[in-house]
């Protein structure tokens, strides 16, 4: 049951109070809606060429990234918003109520400050990532563009911004790096995550860890020592099956995190390089099908996994008290979105107890 925006009552519909309104499912599933809290939806221009070129043997780097900076700086804020709500958009079709955005495709002062507050207009979840790649301009002097990332332009993002974090790979920032930009973000009251092992094993798990960070993302590449830190950090490792489908590389081994007693969260990663999905469906079926997980555990980590990933607790699950965020399957259990795969299985959703979609 319902009261204003939050769950008021859980529990079989034969014991249920009297209500002023009632929304018979019919036997379909109703979960708690899914919070994707992890997707750079604030870009412009389209790199479905470069993502053929990708199935026709070329490998993925991350200086792709820059081909998506060019594009995001030449368009206007109105083109950016638009592209991000029809994004969004999107998402609610498919199930998600909480979005985490980035920036990161802006990488000047006035670009990523934009970026964020064109993402302000539609979550408070918030991400500062100057940190993604050194831009083009910087080649020759990675230092000075940290320098900037740490100072002016986390000055001009940290308003707009709950969060930062960084891209901790090779081709990107090394370990030393992005512990300065999380250093200066915490000074700035910004949270912290990170981006670690996508392309291979690095220091980037261990320095979430070391940091308490809320969540390190990709988590590809683990070696032990990153999963003992993971564990005993309480850290959530977020999987972004989505990558690893669009760039034909081996999927993270959810399952050796999860019997290991590490926190999993499960994201889209929406964005227009590694992973232009924006369904957390699609990550739901990949998780169960190719990283070892069940059904519930996909389900609860693109979920409540999720909130924990974004440090909240009002959403990812229906108890009392908690935001009523619902989606309404067209199905008569979770199980189907692994087991109907690619099917469009949403019926509905509300957010905070109002009908978000179809409306
Ligand atoms: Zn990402």
């Amino acid at each position: 049951m319902v009261e204003g925006s939050r769950v008021a009552w859980v529990g079989s519909a034969a014991q249920a109070p009297a209500a002023d309104e009632v929304v018979d499912a019919g036997g379909r599933a109703v979960l708690p809606g899914f919070v994707d809290s992890h997707s750079h939806l604030v870009f412009a221009g389209d790199r479905s060429r470069e993502f053929a070129a990708r199935m026709a043997g070329e490998a993925y780097a991350a200086g792709g990234i820059r081909t998506t900076v060019a594009a995001t700086r030449a368009a206007t804020d109105e083109q950016l918003t638009a592209h991000v709500a029809r994004l969004v958009q999107e998402m609610g079709r498919q199930g998600t109520t909480t979005v985490e955005i980035k920036s990161g495709y802006g990488l000047t002062v006035h670009d990523e400050a934009r970026s964020l507050a064109v993402a302000r207009q539609f979550t408070d979840e918030t991400t500062f990532l100057g940190a993604h790649v050194v831009p083009a301009e910087y080649a020759d002097d990675p230092a000075g563009y940290v320098e900037l990332v740490t100072g002016p332009m986390l000055e001009a993002a940290a308003p707009h911004a709950r969060w930062v974090d960084a891209f901790c790979e090779t081709g990107a920032f090394d370990v030393d790096q992005a512990r300065a930009v999380l250093a200066a973000g915490a000074a700035h009251g910004l949270r912290g995550r990170l981006h670690a092992s996508q392309l291979g094993p690095g220091p980037g798990v261990v320095l979430a860890a070391e940091l308490g960070l809320a969540a390190v993302d990709h988590c590809t590449y683990l070696t032990d020592a990153d999963i003992d830190a993971l564990r005993d950090s309480g850290t959530v490792a977020t999987l972004l099956p989505g990558v690893e489908f669009s760039t034909r590389q081996p999927y993270p081994d959810a399952r050796r995190l999860i019997d290991a007693g590490v926190s999993v969260a499960l994201a889209s990663d929406c964005n227009p390089g590694s992973s232009f999905t924006s369904s957390v469906p699609l990550c739901i079926a990949l998780a169960v099908r190719e990283m070892g997980m069940t059904p519930a555990e996909a389900v609860h980590a693109a979920t409540y996994g999720g909130a924990r990933a974004l440090l909240r607790d009002d959403v990812g699950r229906l108890t009392v008290g908690a935001r009523a965020d619902l989606v309404l399957l067209d199905a008569p259990s979770y199980l189907h979105l692994a087991y109907r795969p690619g099917v469009p299985l949403v019926a509905g959703t509300w957010i905070g107890g109002r009908p978000a979609w179809p409306g």
